[in-house]
């Protein structure tokens, strides 16, 4: 795709009146199962997008950093490397900026840069627009800086710019997607240590399709909401006796809930311990499956996550919920929402003939109930982070 060099090159080449190192790119992605178990040390299983951040650069040894994106208004954003500080606003600029300065903390001379950036990946639909940014950012310093760092390094930065610097308390799987999934293939992840395998997911092999439908709603709950996840999952591991919930064994979790209930927690701290239980466990029934080459059989685990994440985490939205319901009962394999819930995007499992069907059922239910139209487009297992130029 010669346009995926041209573009980036000629702008930045029109921005800053010469032509740019290098072009870099990084995918969005979508999670296939695993939701909410990146923060408590459990397994995901994300997959990249065709949709890619794109950038342009080249080094600066003077501090300067300058950051251009074609997709928003407004112009250039310069900055001094040594004067970057943790929460000092910036708006979309934070994210490569946080970037170079988690760079320069860990300690790589990185003495700027120019940056032109551009992206196909949706923002904010919960396909990880933002990780792609800080990634294409990562791997391309990483190149032309020489610092030798490796894909699971960069992710690791990516994700400390995101948490320290703009603000945002995610977990690693994003950074990780973007930065190691591989065409063809699924990321078995297991954020505990990192430790990952690609899983072949080869969909028009066995002539299904995956569906990703884009709500475009985002509900303002969802802001407090994740924190507040996170901080009873912390309380039911503590209340457990447990570093994390990734140690608490599947077989162990009846017996698990009847000693958090006996301990005084919450019905809603018992209701998220069995989903992160309950979705690791989902993880690795999906890889089984994939394994023996039952593919089919994935989608019923989809529905079970979703179910999962709208009645214990309690995650979900009105839109998320009829995406797949509508999606199952036009003969969809299965469906759930993925990433962070009250809003972005769910994916959806399904035979390649049936897909223009599914889909418009989809729609038809949306307009039915009097909500926006719905983006829906195929997710190709694709390549993860790369240099394109
Ligand atoms: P998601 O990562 O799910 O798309 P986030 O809220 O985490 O949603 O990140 C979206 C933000 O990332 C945007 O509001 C913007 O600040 C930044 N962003 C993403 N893509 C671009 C882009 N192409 N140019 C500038 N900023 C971008
Ligand atoms: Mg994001």
């Amino acid at each position: 795709m010669t346009e995926d060099h041209a573009e980036p090159t000629a702008s930045f080449t029109e921005l800053y009146g010469y032509a740019p190192e290098g072009v870099w790119a990084a995918p969005g992605r979508v999670n296939l199962i695993g939701e909410y178990t990146d923060f408590n040390d459990g397994f995901v299983m994300p997959l990249a997008l065709p949709h890619t951040a794109r950038a342009a650069v080249a080094r600066r040894t003077d501090g300067e950093l300058r950051l251009h994106s074609t997709d928003v208004p407004g112009g250039v954003v310069s900055l001094r490397v040594d004067e970057l500080a943790p929460h000092q606003g910036h708006g979309w600029a934070a994210y490569p900026a946080g970037v170079v300065w988690a760079l320069r903390e860990a300690g790589h001379p990185v003495t700027g840069a120019d940056i032109q950036l551009t992206s196909t990946v949706p923002t904010g639909a919960g396909l990880s627009s933002s990780a792609a940014l800080e990634v294409v950012t990562a791997l391309a310093l990483n190149d032309l800086f020489g610092l030798g760092l490796d894909r699971a390094a960069l992710a690791v930065l990516a994700q400390r710019a995101e948490n320290a610097f703009v603000g945002v308390p995610c977990g690693v799987m994003d950074q990780m997607a973007s930065a190691c999934c591989t065409e063809g293939h699924a990321l078995h992840l297991d954020t505990r240590d990192l430790g990952r395998r690609q899983v072949p997911f080869d969909l028009a092999a066995h002539g299904l399709r995956l569906l990703v439908v884009d709500t475009r709603v985002k509900h303002a709950l969802g802001d407090g909401a994740y924190a507040e996840r996170r901080a009873g999952c912390e309380e039911g591991a503590r209340l457990l006796g447990l570093r994390t919930l990734r140690e608490l064994p599947y077989e162990e979790l009846d017996s698990a809930l009847d000693r958090l209930a006996g301990a005084g927690a919450g019905d809603s701290v018992v209701r998220y311990v069995r989903h992160v239980v309950g979705d690791n466990r989902r993880v690795e029934r999906v890889i089984a499956l994939l394994d023996a080459g039952d593919v089919r059989a994935v989608g019923p685990v989809l529905t079970a996550g979703h179910v999962s994440l709208r009645d214990d985490l309690r995650v979900s939205c009105p839109e998320l919920d009829l995406v797949v319901e509508a999606a199952n009962a036009a003969g969809a394999l299965g469906a759930r929402m993925t990433g962070g819930g009250f809003g972005g995007s769910a994916i959806v499992l399904v035979e390649e003939a049936a897909a223009e069907a599914v889909t418009g059922a989809v729609l038809d239910a949306f307009a039915g109930a009097g909500f926006g139209a719905p983006g829906v487009f195929a997710a190709v297992p694709s390549a993860g982070a790369r240099r394109l130029v």
